[in-house]
């Protein structure tokens, strides 16, 4: 596996990939990978001849508030396991060489605005996080030319962001969304779960569970979304540590509240464990 920090030795290598006509596929992360990183990679070897993955923890979508600075970085680690995994290059670019005139705070900087959509689910919690996460994606996908992205479905309102962002940008690359790699006892793997104290990782089951009860209210032929949204309530009622950041079910694309449940519907939660906040969610239809 080549692992390369420049975007001019990346370019390289994808306009020699293309040359060759062969197949991209690229996988994008912030790295502190665990199984739902290579489930992405997997998918990518399957459907791809070259699988590309980046590691790049991307300062313009934090927060002033949030976790940048203490984003768990294990480089050393997540290399190795791209590696037996078998991606074809890393590319790890540090935050200088993303953005040269620096990243947070530069009002002169060109971003990608996703409108509306930017601001709906984990966008009305994190203001300007999905204009942080539409641009170095952009910025991403023009370095590393892929003819196929992979995203996971845990970060729904991110697939939601980005498919449109290709949509109306035009971006020449095919989005997959792949399904959530659970914890054999139920949790979304989340790169955050590691700030977890082992309380808090007990709680942090209520997600899974609020989920688990609307979605057999739902199997038992309730569709209301308020009686669903208030199955996973009572969830929550019984774990007053966590603290409750949104419950609701959206349209997946439009991320715009519905009324009833169908499939294809989005149900979603996003919540704090002490200062963790984890999100997780149901596409109706699919297995939980
Ligand atoms: P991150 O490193 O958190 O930015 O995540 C990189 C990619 O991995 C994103 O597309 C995430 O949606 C995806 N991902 C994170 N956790 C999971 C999971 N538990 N199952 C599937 N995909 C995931």
């Amino acid at each position: 596996m080549q692992i390369v920090t420049s975007i001019a030795e990346m370019r390289r290598l994808t306009r020699d990939y293309a040359r060759r006509g062969l197949t991209v596929g690229f996988v994008p992360t912030m790295g502190a990978l665990h199984a739902g990183h290579l489930s992405l990679v997997a998918r990518s070897r399957r459907e791809c001849d070259i699988t590309i993955a980046s590691i790049f923890v991307n300062p313009l979508q934090f927060a002033a508030n949030e976790d940048y600075a203490r984003y768990p970085r294990t480089f050393h680690d997540d290399s190795r396991q791209l590696e037996s995994a078998g991606v074809t290059a890393l590319f790890a670019p540090s935050a200088d060489e993303m953005y040269p005139a620096g990243s947070n705070g530069n009002p002169e900087n060109f971003l990608v605005q996703p409108g509306p959509l930017g601001s709906r689910l984990d966008g009305a919690s994190r203001p300007g996080h999905f204009t942080g996460v539409a641009t170095v994606v952009a910025k991403l996908f023009h370095i590393v030319a892929p003819t196929r992205a992979y995203f996971g479905q845990k970060d729904a309102a991110q697939v939601a962001v980005l498919r449109r962002m290709v949509r109306d940008l035009n971006f020449d690359v095919e989005l997959v969304a792949c399904p959530i790699i659970r914890e054999a006892d139920g949790l979304a793997m989340s790169s955050r779960n590691r700030y977890l104290s082992p309380a808090e990782r007990r709680d942090a089951l209520v997600l899974h569970r609020a989920i688990g009860n609307a979605a057999m209210l739902y199997m038992m032929g309730e569709s209301s979304a308020d009686a669903l949204i208030a199955a996973a309530q009572t969830e929550f009622a019984l774990t007053p540590a966590a603290r409750i950041d949104y419950i609701t079910l959206v349209d997946p694309d439009t991320l715009l509240p519905l009324k009833q449940a169908a499939p294809g519907a989005l149900f979603a939660v996003a919540a704090y464990l002490g200062n963790t906040r984890l999100i997780d969610n149901w596409l109706i239809g699919q297995e939980l």
